[in-house]
């Protein structure tokens, strides 16, 4: 059941089950009560997928753009995938990357046959075309609000709003004056405060009581989420949620990448990375209907807290959105001190004292923007770092092996993302050519079936039987994307 968006603005809040709490918070973020930046990015986000999937998949600019960054990162992969005409662009666009990516590996494995040796020109990426369009209109939106602020109409109006999404304060940071931006993190204070409070009453209510009534958690979530996190799109795609996932199988690391390594249906790294984080997040989940307290392991960036809402119990969601509260408040309160003015000794002289209240103000602006911006430190994002770039060099140390290697050939491979991560730990020669030549043989038959299947697309190909190809598409989406959606970035 979908909730209509304007029983939200109404402030009505109907009797949830479980999947509708997650799908509530996700329609209040982009509700009346949401942050206004997180809907214009919302909104603008939906014009460049329909856009893409209209015109711009055949526009060389496009091609150019997403040859540089490897394909889409995983969300937006997975959002092209998802969108309603999302085939014919897909498959046009990944038909071209395989084409180019191809040839450069084809080109890498040739000179290196040569002996001519060869840098790892594919060991650095550009960032995807999406998420940089999304930073766009961040930016625009952000500046925008923070100029618009000089009006002093506008700041009593922005007091009033109290809901900018704690990432979009960071971003507006950049572009406010000194007490503008004392001013907005006033605001923002108070709007952190007053969620810290509604989830710490929940707390006093109905502490870790695990069947606590999801309709109170919502209520307490209300506010805290949209403004801890804003808005995250990628929501709607992943589902179950944990709890109907089963269990990693509980090995060593080397047999579940040995293991791993010889599957034909996705990445081995995509495939641990997965493993490790529902291996997480199901520990946290059990912690926490045991009461325990371990705020230093609970996910606390945007991306990994709406993982969590995806992922995890009401409860998780609530200590992890209630830690997150306390961190960023923490990081408020420093650049408010970092704003105020030092008090100046009393007998210094009049010059000295203007040039310090001039210059001072510059110094104590350009440091209270650097507190703010700085993201906050997400113990998700180091396990899921760590578990890319550890797998990554036990890779390499168990290609060593020639039948490991084998089986390596005979399996999936890596993803473009992973390969291009690979390279970027300085493999030695042999293991950069042996990963080339297999990225290079898995996609020219990637590329075979994508041409295969534009190929039967006219209707006087249609007699002939169709296979795999139909497919190749989607899969060519996860060859370059990658398929596990909460990658750091
Ligand atoms: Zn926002
Ligand atoms: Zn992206
Ligand atoms: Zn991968
Ligand atoms: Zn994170």
């Amino acid at each position: 059941m979908r909730i209509a968006p304007q029983a939200l603005a109404e402030g009505s809040l109907p009797l949830l089950r479980r999947p509708d709490f997650r799908k509530f918070l996700h329609l209040h973020v982009l509700g009346a009560g949401g942050c206004p930046i997180c809907r214009n990015v919302a909104w603008l986000d939906d014009r460049y997928f329909s856009r893409f999937q209209r015109e711009n998949f055949a526009l060389a600019k496009t091609w150019n753009g997403l040859t540089r960054s490897l394909g889409f990162c995983a969300a937006d992969g997975a959002r092209t995938v998802a969108h309603p005409s999302g085939q014919p662009a897909v498959a046009t666009v990944h038909e071209v990357l395989t084409r180019r990516v191809g040839k450069i590996l084809s080109r890498v494995v040739s000179t290196r046959r040569k002996g001519s040796g060869g840098g790892p020109i594919l060991a650095e990426h550009d960032r995807c075309p999406a998420c940089r369009s999304r930073d766009d209109v961040t930016g625009r939106a952000a500046s925008f609000l923070a100029t618009a602020l000089n009006d002093p109409e506008a700041l009593r109006q922005y007091e009033g709003l109290r809901s900018v999404c704690f990432p979009h304060v960071q971003a507006m940071a950049r572009y406010c004056g000194g007490s503008i931006l004392q001013y907005v993190l006033g605001v923002h204070k108070i709007a952190v405060d007053s969620a810290a409070e509604s989830v710490a009453a929940f707390d006093r209510e109905h502490g870790a009581d695990r069947n606590a009534d999801e309709e109170n958690m919502v209520g307490a979530l209300l506010k805290a989420l949209p403004l801890t996190a804003g808005c995250n799109r990628t929501y709607d795609l992943f589902e179950p949620p944990l709890a109907d996932k089963p269990s990693p199988t509980s090995r060593g690391p080397v047999e579940n990448l040995v293991e791993a390594m010889s599957r034909n249906d996705g990445c081995a790294v995509c495939i641990e990375m997965d493993r490790t984080w529902v291996e997480r997040m199901k520990w946290l989940c059990g912690k926490i209907s045991e009461g325990c307290e371990f705020d230093e392991l609970l996910p606390v960036c945007p991306q990994h807290l709406w993982a969590a809402v995806c992922d995890g119990p009401p409860l998780l969601v609530v200590a992890s959105v209630r830690n997150a509260l306390r961190i960023i408040a923490g990081q408020i309160r420093t650049a408010l001190d970092t704003l105020a003015p030092s008090s100046s000794p009393a007998r210094r002289g009049m010059m000295p004292r203007i040039r310090e209240a001039i210059q001072g103000s510059h110094r104590r602006l350009g440091e209270a923007r650097d507190v703010i911006g700085r993201p906050l430190p997400c113990p998700a994002c180091t396990l899921l770092q760590a578990a890319r770039d550890r797998t990554l060099m036990l890779l390499s140390a168990l290609l060593k092996d020639s039948l490991r290697r084998n089986a390596f050939e005979r399996g999936y491979g890596l993803c473009l993302k992973h390969y291009s991560r690979a390279l970027a730990l300085n493999p030695s020669p042999e293991m950069h050519a042996f990963l080339t030549e297999v990225e290079a043989g898995k996609l020219a038959l990637l590329r075979w079936e994508l041409e295969e299947s534009s190929r039967k697309s006219p209707w006087s190909s249609r007699p002939e039987s169709s296979g795999t190809e139909n497919t190749a598409w989607k899969r060519a989406v996860a060859r370059f994307s990658g398929s596990f959606v909460w990658s750091p970035e």
